[in-house]
Order: C-alpha cells, then sequence, then structure tokens
C-alpha cells in the first residue's frame, strides 16, 4: 500500500521539479549543483508547465536570491508539515549518527542538502542524480524526525502549530482543533504520515494527498506527545460532547 503511495510521490515530485528549476533560472548560484540534480531533459515539460503551473508562483514569490535546498524543499507542495532544520544542526555529525547505513548515496544526499557544490554532480547520469535527490529527500526526513524532538525544532514545530500548519480535526465535537503530525512507526517506508488530534487523541489522514504520501518516519511515533509534554498549556480539555446517534429523535437502543 505504501509502495503504491510510493508511486505518487514520484509523480508529485516531477511535478513540483519545475518550481525548482524555475528558481534557480531566476538565480542562486550557490544553488547551482540542484540543476545538475535535476532531469534536465524535462525542461521542456518544465517550461510548460511552469506556464500553467499556477500554484508555483506562490512558492517562488516569498524566496529570495539565495533559497537553500531546506526552505526550497519545504516549500514543495505537500512538505508542509516539514520544518525548516538548522543548517548547524544537519552539520553536526553527533546528530546524524547512523543515518549513513540507512541512506543510499548518503555523502551526496547531505552535500547537497547543506548546498555544497559536488563536483560529482556532472559525472553523475540523470538516472544517479534522480537517486540522489530522493536519497536527500529521504535523508532530510530522517534527521527531521531526530530535530523536531530538540528543543529548537520543537519550538519551529510550535510555530507551525499555531499557524495550524498541520490541519485540524475533521470530527465535528473537536470545533477545529489544530493537529499535529505523527508517524505510527519510527521505521521509514511502514507508514505515511498521520494527524494527532490533541482533544479526541485519535489520528486522521492529512488533507491533502500530498500530504499523505509522506513517510510517518519523517516526523516519528514520538513527536506529537512529546510535544504536548513539553507545552502543557497547549493540552485542550477533551472534548464535552459525543454524538449521538438518534431514529426519530430517539437514542438507538445498542443491545
Ligand atoms: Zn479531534
Amino acid at each position: 500500500m505504501h509502495k503504491e503511495r510510493k508511486g505518487e510521490v514520484v509523480v508529485g515530485h516531477l511535478h513540483r521539479k519545475p518550481i525548482n528549476n524555475q528558481q534557480q533560472q531566476q538565480s542562486s548560484p550557490s544553488s547551482n549543483h540542484r540543476r545538475s540534480a535535476s532531469l534536465p531533459n524535462n525542461s521542456t515539460a518544465q517550461h510548460e508547465e511552469s506556464k500553467t503551473d499556477v500554484e508555483g508562483s506562490d512558492l517562488s514569490g516569498s524566496e529570495g536570491d539565495d533559497t537553500s535546498w531546506i526552505s526550497w524543499f519545504c516549500n514543495l507542495r505537500g512538505n508542509e508539515f516539514f520544518c525548516e532544520i538548522d543548517d548547524d544542526y544537519v552539520q553536526d555529525d553527533f546528530n546524524l549518527c547512523g543515518l549513513s547505513s540507512q541512506v543510499p548515496y548518503y555523502d551526496y544526499a547531505l552535500d547537497l542538502i547543506l548546498d555544497v557544490e559536488s563536483s560529482h554532480g556532472d559525472m553523475f547520469t540523470e538516472e544517479q542524480n534522480e537517486l540522489v535527490e530522493s536519497a536527500a529527500e529521504m535523508l532530510y526526513g530522517l534527521i527531521h524526525a531526530r530535530y523536531i524532538l530538540t528543543s529548537k525544532g520543537m519550538a519551529a514545530m510550535l510555530d507551525k502549530y499555531k499557524n495550524y500548519d498541520f490541519g485540524r480535526c475533521p470530527r465535528v465535537y473537536c470545533s477545529g482543533q489544530p493537529c499535529l503530525p505523527v508517524g505510527q512507526s519510527d521505521v521509514p517506508r511502514s507508514s505515511t504520515v498521520k494527524i494527532y488530534c490533541p482533544r479526541c487523541e485519535d489520528l486522521h489522514y492529512p488533507r491533502t494527498k500530498y500530504q499523505g504520501n509522506i513517510d510517518g518516519a519523517y516526523f516519528g511515533a514520538t513527536f506529537p506527545h512529546l510535544f504536548l509534554m513539553t507545552y502543557g498549556n497547549l493540552k485542550p480539555q477533551k472534548p464535552s460532547q459525543n454524538y449521538v446517534p438518534k431514529v426519530f429523535g430517539f437514542k438507538v437502543h445498542k443491545p
């Protein structure tokens, strides 16, 4: 099931690419390597798309000349749940302990995330560049799961929570309670991200399919609960009302 969804990720990814290239054409020598990491022969399709893709405009508009890979990535459609990880955190090897064995093309992926100019980019085939790019996505996700458990990461997620970036609980009696992202597992590729409602304490699917394709391990099973322990004042009261099914005004008898 997850594999099928992964397939959609690729589609979404290609669809998102034009935004990347468009920005690169605008400027940013620091992100030149990104050009090498994307599909060069897609450029025709990308141009066509950039004309029609209205949603691209709101992404490119707010960004300056020196868009880092991290902020580019976090601004892609579907990636709204991710906060921007501090460069310092990514640069500290201690924080990345154990990830090199989980992520293919680890060194290249890390260079991409940190906007380090890589001389290897030109040597890679298109297919390899694609692999490096999806490896960077995975690496970012796995670092992200760790980062949001730190005080700095949690503060970044708090801003997003206050901004309703993770959506609201669809349950009527939760009265639009803002939710938090959660994984059902810390193991990559075991399930997609869900949103957790602190009021009814239940899980829901994210609102958009783009968000619904993101790996739950990029947020982890611990995050919302540690978050609510940290910011205890944000923990809402349990819902006072439950829905009661009625037939002609009478409660449905439960045998
Ligand atoms: Zn709820």
